[in-house]
C-alpha cells in the first residue's frame, strides 16, 4: 500500500479549521482509494513569532525537506506587520524549495454564482501560471537615510533568464495538457524596458518549442478588461509573480468567493516538496466561528493528489466538491448560505464513500 508523508501546516487564523478539513478529507481520500497519508502538524505561525521571534524553528527546511508534500493554510495577525509574515513563513518555504512554478485555477463550481453578468460556468475555465521565485518579489532592494528627510527605498525587479525560461517552458507544457492548449504571457513591457522586454522575448523562444499551443500577449492593464468582458477567449495565463498575485485576486473574485480558489506552489523537478493552500488569508473576522468555507484547501488538496500521482482520488474528491457546491443548503455564508465548515467537510466525506466512478 502507497504511504505519503504530507507536512501539515495550518499557521494563522482560519488557517487551523481549512487544514483540519482538508486532513479529514484527504484521510477519507486514502481510505477510499486504498493509500495512507501520515500527517505531521506543525504549529509554525504568528502566536510562535511573538512568543519565540521566529515562525519557525531554526532547522524548520529540514525537518519538512523529506516530506512528499506540504499542506499549508494561511499565515497573517492583525498585530503583526504583513511583509514580516510572509518573509518569515510562506516566502520562507517557497523561496528555499524552489517552488518557482504557482498554479491557480479558477472556475465557476456548480450552483456558485459568479459576479460577472452572462457567466454561469463553462464561459470561465482559466489556471493562473505566476512566477514564484523572482521578479518583483525577489526581495532585491533596500532602505537608507531611514527616518530622515532624504530616505530612499528601493524594490528591484529581478528577472533571470534561466527563472524566465524555467517558467516559460512550465507554462506552455500546462497549456498544451489542456484540450484548448491555449496560453496568454501577460507583461508590461510596454513600460518596463528591460525584464519585461526580455520576458516578452524568452516567450517567444520557448514558444517555438510548442509548436501545438496558441498563444497571444497582453499588457497586464488591458488583460484586467479581457478576463471581464472576454472571459471565453482565455484559458492558460502566465505572468510575473506581482502581475499574477493580482490577476488571481480578480480570477478568485469572479469564482464566486475568496474561500474558494485553491493554489499549489510547484517545485516541477520534485527536488523539494511542494505546497499547497488555499489562496485566502487568516480572515481573522471569522475566525472560531465554525464557518469557514473549506473548499479552497479541499481543492488545493485535489492538486496535491494530482501531484502525488493520485489521480482518480484527485478526481474523485474534486467530484465530491462539485456535488457539495451545487447544493445550496451546503453553502457558507461568504457564499450567502448558513453551513459550517463542518457541515461542508462531512458532506464532501461522505460523497466521496458513494462515489464508484
Ligand atoms: P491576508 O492579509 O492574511 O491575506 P486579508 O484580510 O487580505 O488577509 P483574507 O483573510 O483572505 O484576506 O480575508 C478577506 C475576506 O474574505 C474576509 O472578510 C474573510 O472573512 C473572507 N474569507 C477569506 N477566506 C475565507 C474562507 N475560507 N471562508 C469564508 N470567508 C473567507
Amino acid at each position: 500500500m502507497k504511504n505519503y508523508r504530507i507536512a501539515a501546516i495550518p499557521g494563522d487564523g482560519i488557517g487551523s479549521e481549512v487544514i483540519a478539513a482538508g486532513v479529514e478529507a484527504l484521510n477519507a481520500c486514502a481510505a477510499r482509494d486504498g493509500f495512507v497519508i501520515d500527517f505531521d502538524h506543525f504549529d509554525w505561525g504568528s502566536e510562535r513569532y511573538k512568543k519565540t521571534g521566529a515562525f519557525m524553528p531554526a532547522n524548520g527546511l529540514d525537518l519538512i525537506r523529506k516530506h512528499d508534500a506540504i499542506l499549508f493554510g494561511s499565515a497573517g495577525a492583525p498585530d503583526v506587520p504583513d511583509h514580516i509574515t510572509l518573509w518569515g513563513l510562506r516566502l520562507a518555504i517557497c523561496q528555499p524549495f524552489d517552488q518557482y512554478a504557482n498554479v491557480r485555477p479558477t472556475r465557476i463550481l456548480p450552483g456558485i454564482s459568479s459576479p460577472l453578468r452572462n457567466v454561469s460556468g463553462p464561459e470561465l475555465d482559466w489556471v493562473i501560471v505566476r512566477e514564484n521565485s523572482e521578479g518583483e518579489y525577489a526581495g532585491v532592494g533596500g532602505r537608507v537615510h531611514r527616518g530622515l528627510p532624504e530616505e530612499v527605498a528601493t524594490d528591484v525587479s529581478m528577472f533571470t533568464r534561466a527563472g524566465v525560461q524555467r517558467v516559460m517552458r512550465f507554462a506552455f507544457g500546462l497549456a498544451r495538457s489542456r484540450p484548448r492548449k491555449l496560453l496568454t504571457v501577460v507583461t508590461k513591457s510596454n513600460a518596463q524596458r528591460h525584464a519585461m522586454v526580455m520576458w516578452d522575448e524568452i516567450a517567444a523562444e520557448v514558444a517555438a518549442e510548442f509548436p501545438d499551443v496558441t498563444w497571444d500577449k497582453m499588457l497586464v492593464d488591458a488583460m484586467t478588461m479581457r478576463m471581464t468582458l472576454k472571459p471565453e477567449t482565455i484559458d492558460t495565463i502566465v505572468a510575473t509573480n506581482l502581475h499574477a498575485d493580482i490577476l488571481s485576486d480578480l480570477a478568485a473574485a469572479f469564482a464566486g468567493s475568496l474561500g474558494i480558489a485553491p493554489t499549489a506552489n510547484l517545485n516541477p523537478e520534485r527536488t523539494f516538496p511542494s505546497m499547497f493552500e488555499p489562496i485566502h488569508g487568516s480572515a481573522f473576522d471569522i475566525m472560531g466561528k465554525g464557518i469557514a468555507n473549506p473548499v479552497g484547501t479541499f481543492w488545493s488538496s485535489v492538486m496535491m493528489l494530482e501531484f502525488l500521482g493520485e489521480t482518480n482520488a484527485a478526481a474523485r474528491l474534486m467530484r465530491a466538491i462539485e456535488r457539495v457546491t451545487a447544493d445550496k443548503s451546503l453553502h457558507t455564508p461568504d457564499l450567502g448560505g448558513k453551513a459550517k465548515t463542518t457541515d461542508v467537510t462531512r458532506a464532501v466525506c461522505e460523497a466521496l464513500a458513494g462515489d464508484n466512478g
